[in-house]
């Protein structure tokens, strides 16, 4: 950890620039609720159907995967290709169909049943060491669960809160993205992970896109280095 700090030291204002940030996009977009309720287990797999897909593909192949297979028990069982055929709108299907078996056989050798309710009881930190222990599970995937499964404070970052934080300059250029999430960790401002979160996400969808970002007419363009001022 301590190297980690030393390579990739952060200023004491990125903080405040967060903080801003934050503002600035719940005072455009809202501050969206969080559901009641989540089921880690769902979130889990949904999270695993999302990886280089859309919203609507990975809702698609969730929907048809628990069409075809109700019982969690019957997708552990169920043979490769009547997976591969269900997810395949989200696509990646033998990568995924991959994952999403390893997850469920880990359950069901840790706890004996296909639930992660045991989840609940653990801190944030325990969460991450253990499931990181499933093969193709990485910090995304993590966070995701954490924040949108188990409405912890957590700060999941996709490609375009990648693209954004390089832009706007509240993550190295040289960050990867898994590391990316150990150095938000901190920046993220109390009580605003969920909400910063998505209005990012809308934000790099709307605006700073990858392609053509709107810088011209910017809500973050005071904050922004890019392209370089
Ligand atoms: S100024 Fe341009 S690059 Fe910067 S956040 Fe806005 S749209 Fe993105």
């Amino acid at each position: 950890m301590r190297r980690f700090e030393k390579r990739w030291p952060r200023s004491k204002h990125l903080k405040q620039k967060l903080k801003r940030i934050a503002f600035l996009l719940e005072k455009k977009y809202g501050s969206p609720k969080r559901g009641k309720h989540g089921d880690p287990l769902e979130t889990l797999i949904q999270t695993i159907l999302s990886q280089n897909t859309h919203d609507l593909n990975r809702d698609q192949a969730y929907t048809r995967l628990r069409r075809r297979f109700p019982r969690w028990e019957d997708l552990l069982q169920a043979k490769k290709g009547a997976i591969l055929s269900s997810i395949r709108p989200a696509g990646l299907g033998r990568q995924k169909s991959r994952t999403i078996q390893e997850a469920l056989r880990w359950i069901l050798k840790r706890e004996g049943c296909l639930s992660l309710s045991f989840l609940k009881e653990m801190g944030s930190e325990e969460i991450e060491r253990v499931l990181r222990e499933i093969k193709g599970v990485g910090p995304k995937t993590v966070h995701c669960v954490l924040l949108f499964g188990l409405q912890r404070e957590a700060f999941p970052v996709d490609t375009h809160i990648l693209r954004i934080g390089k832009r706007v300059g509240f993550i190295p250029v040289r960050l990867g993205a898994d590391l990316a999430h150990r150095w938000m960790k901190p920046l993220v401002p109390e009580g605003k992970s969920f909400s910063l979160h998505l209005n990012l996400i809308q934000f790099g969808r709307t605006v700073c896109k990858a392609r053509n970002p709107g810088c011209l007419d910017c809500l973050l363009a005071e904050e922004c280095l890019y392209p370089p001022k």
